[in-house]
């Protein structure tokens, strides 16, 4: 099996925007979704980030939280008031969805990581028992 699962595969192609640059409104599908050009079932959202139901879920509730502003993966989040608002809409997307036994939240980097998108996202997974293996 390959490491990211066939069902995700890593690109291995990322293009790295570089500060300031945003190769990602031209070219990311999630900016394309924060932009409303591209369709999504959005679940949350306000100034900052967008939440949106994953197109393969892999739990009964899987939304994914996007910053609206395209930077490549969390390894490339410098904004504070991002990353705070990433957690921020993690918690919300958690309380809307009635998650409250917990939840996972994730977010991977680059190839290594099995990132497939390369516009920062967090995962957030729940609704059920999840497995006990982070990396599996
Ligand atoms: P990752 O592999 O961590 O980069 O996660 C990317 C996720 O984005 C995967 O779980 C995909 O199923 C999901 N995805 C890709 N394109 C879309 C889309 N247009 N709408 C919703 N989810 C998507």
């Amino acid at each position: 099996m390959p490491p990211c699962g066939e069902s995700n595969p890593p690109t291995g192609r990322f293009v790295r925007a570089g500060r300031g640059a945003s190769l990602g409104s031209m070219s990311c599908i999630f900016c394309k979704i924060a932009a409303g050009e591209a369709p999504a079932d959005v679940v949350y959202q306000d100034d900052r980030v967008l939440a949106f139901r994953d197109l393969a879920p892999q739990a009964p509730v899987h939304v994914l939280v996007i910053p609206r502003e395209h930077v490549d993966s969390a390894d490339e989040l410098e904004d504070p008031d991002v990353a705070a608002a990433l957690l921020s809409g993690a918690r919300k997307v958690a309380q809307l969805e009635g998650l409250t036994a917990g939840y996972r939240l994730v977010t991977n980097v680059r190839t290594h990581g099995c990132q497939s998108v390369g516009h920062l996202h967090f995962h957030v997974l729940g609704g059920a028992q999840l497995g006990g293996s982070l990396a599996g």
